[in-house]
């Protein structure tokens, strides 16, 4: 359904930041900017904006997409490490694919590190030009307690998170990702289709 523009409003910066000239703050009632907003340069600002204003991937649910999840799923229910590297490799590149960005790289590691606040669920690496090593993403099928298999669903929602990190850079061509809004909702597009191809 097409939404109406949402109104302009007076953002009144939180920490005596600035807002970079030019820029106009447009959000609604469920989006509102970070502190940290304020701090950024003028270019990351509108970066920021310009994420925060895409809603949804365009990911059409497919047989391949439904198989690649199936597959996915089995080799977390048999709890198997290698097999999920695989099955995550494919799924993720069968969404970019889908969506028309090159592949990336997915490694699946076994217990999730944690510190005493928070376990870590998943990481996604930008391309380092010091190494001149690909992006990649990272993330972890055991919890860092019980060493659980962490939930098919949890763990497809943490892929597609770090997928969406990926296609910030690679498909929307942002220069940087944040975690606002539109990242939040482009995310539960990914892991909706998915789903949804699932009961098609
Ligand atoms: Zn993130």
């Amino acid at each position: 359904m097409e939404q109406d523009a949402a109104p302009e409003v007076d953002l009144i910066p939180a920490d005596g930041g600035a807002v970079a000239t030019g820029l106009t703050l447009r959000t609604n009632s469920e989006t509102r900017l970070p502190g940290y907003f304020y701090r950024l340069s003028s270019r990351a600002q509108r970066t920021y904006l310009q994420g925060d204003s895409i809603e949804r991937c365009d990911l059409v649910p497919t047989p391949m997409l439904r198989n690649a999840l199936d597959a996915l799923i089995r080799a977390l229910d048999a709890d198997n490490l290698s097999a999920t590297t695989a099955c995550a490799q494919a799924l993720a590149n069968e969404v970019c694919g889908l969506l028309g960005a090159p592949p990336v790289r997915v490694q699946v590691r076994g217990v999730r590190p944690r510190d005493s606040r928070s376990e870590l669920h998943g990481l996604f690496h930008l391309y380092d030009p010091r190494d001149r090593k690909s992006p990649y993403i990272e993330l972890w099928m055991r919890t860092a307690q019980r060493h659980d298999v962490v939930k098919p669903k949890t763990f497809v929602r943490t892929l597609m998170h770090e997928v969406g990190h990926y296609l910030d850079y690679a498909l929307l061509k942002l220069d940087n990702s944040f975690h606002n809004s539109g990242f939040f909702k482009r995310e539960s597009s990914l892991v909706r289709a998915l789903f949804d191809s699932a009961s098609a």
